[in-house]
């Protein structure tokens, strides 16, 4: 099957890299005139000038980067087949959207109010009670176009800084540790969940990510994959959904989906029978799913800025690496690096001996570490 996919970066990249095996090809179609995916056809086109010549060349389309026009989604929806819906694309991208429909199925989030203006900010972090975390409502990633106001009177620093025209203000959350479920939903409603994921995040941007989450008591676990489901189902969604959640004292707090393949879900690649990345692709080519248990355990460590000591890493036995031709840049996904083990303590010992040829790796700071 020839699969059209809206965006060209690393996720797009490997979702071609799982799908090639299967006999399907890719064109990717890219707004942003940055494409770094390597691989298949790209069309560039800033101005959607070419997007019936994309669609003449593809049978299905899905996406790699959930940032643009739902409009685009929805004029490719009237010609193509598009998974996940151009309504999932929507909610997913818009964080008052996406809190509203949480709050509708019941899946508990933290408290939070609309902001248009630096006025309400302060007025929504005086009534949530600080801290509070303001975030802009659409269009952020890895931590951007974020502010934590200590008290109310923070709010006309953060409104600049953010500088958006509306933002949704959280109260901050108290968590145990961040945690991410990942699942998949066939054509025909086929329904598959991996093991959950801890993810260990530094400014923002996620360093670690261990999997099975470890010690995550049953009922934690129970409660994810209803969450998910839920909204998988509620979404007539079609691929792979991943939830980012925070552990708390009290259960599970939802902090938001992605409608797409996820940094946290990479571990997967080796870490799991079937990867995500062949997953999705199953889903939206309307084949069965694969199984998605782990086998042994597995930590992915991002690469982030610059490439550190390739061949040092590449001789330790117990790593996959996974580069994505990119070039160096400060705070910038440059690849990862799968560590498989039979044991969480065997885990940590491998992680850090491969993360000390990561100039500028942060230690690992994790359920494990802590005891
Ligand atoms: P996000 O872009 O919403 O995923 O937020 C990025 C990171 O900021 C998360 O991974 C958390 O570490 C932190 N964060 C976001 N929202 C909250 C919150 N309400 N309470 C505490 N920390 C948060």
């Amino acid at each position: 099957m020839r699969i059209g996919v809206l965006g060209a970066g690393q996720l797009g990249r490997m979702l071609a890299l799982a799908g090639y095996p299967l006999a399907n090809d890719f064109v990717f179609y890219d707004m942003s005139g940055n494409p770094s995916a390597g691989l298949g056809e790209v069309i560039i086109d800033r101005n959607n000038e070419f997007l019936k010549d994309f669609l003449s060349r593809v049978d299905r389309v899905t996406y790699e980067f959930e940032h643009l026009p739902v409009e685009v989604a929805q004029i490719i929806a009237r010609e193509k087949p598009v998974y996940p819906s151009p309504r999932a694309l929507q909610v997913c991208q818009n964080r008052e959207a996406e809190k509203t429909l949480f709050g509708s199925l019941g899946i508990p989030t933290p408290e939070w109010r609309i902001a248009e203006n630096a006025e309400q900010l302060r007025k929504a972090a005086s009534d949530l009670g600080c801290p509070v975390v303001a975030k802009s409502n659409t269009e952020g990633y890895d931590g951007k176009g974020q502010a934590v106001l200590r008290s109310p009177e923070d709010a006309a620093e953060a409104w600049q800084s953010i500088n958006h025209d509306k933002l949704i203000v959280e109260k901050f959350v108290d968590f145990q540790r961040e945690v991410s479920i990942i699942a998949v939903r066939g054509e025909d409603g086929e329904l598959a969940f991996y093991p959950m994921a801890e993810n260990v995040h530094h400014d923002g941007i996620l360093r670690y990510s261990i999997a099975p989450a470890p010690g995550l008591r049953p009922e934690v676990r129970d409660d994810a994959e209803r969450y998910i489901r839920m909204l998988l189902n509620e979404l007539d969604y079609v691929g792979v959904l991943a939830l980012e959640l925070f552990e708390t004292a009290d259960g599970l707090v939802a902090n938001e989906m992605a409608p797409r393949v996820h940094n946290s879900g990479h571990w997967t690649m080796e870490g799991a029978v079937t990867s995500q990345f062949e997953n999705h692709i199953r889903a939206v080519t309307g084949m069965p799913l694969g199984d998605t248990s782990a086998r042994g355990v597995s930590c992915m460590v991002n690469i982030i800025g610059s490439h550190g000591e390739i061949r040092d890493i590449l001789r330790l036995p117990y790593t996959h690496l996974h580069l994505y031709n990119k070039l160096e840049r400060s705070g910038r996904k440059l690849g990862h690096i799968n560590v498989l083990a039979d044991s969480y303590e065997e885990l940590v010992w491998r992680v850090k001996n491969c993360a000390c040829f990561l100039p500028g790796a942060p230690e690992l700071d994790c359920s494990l570490t802590r005891g």
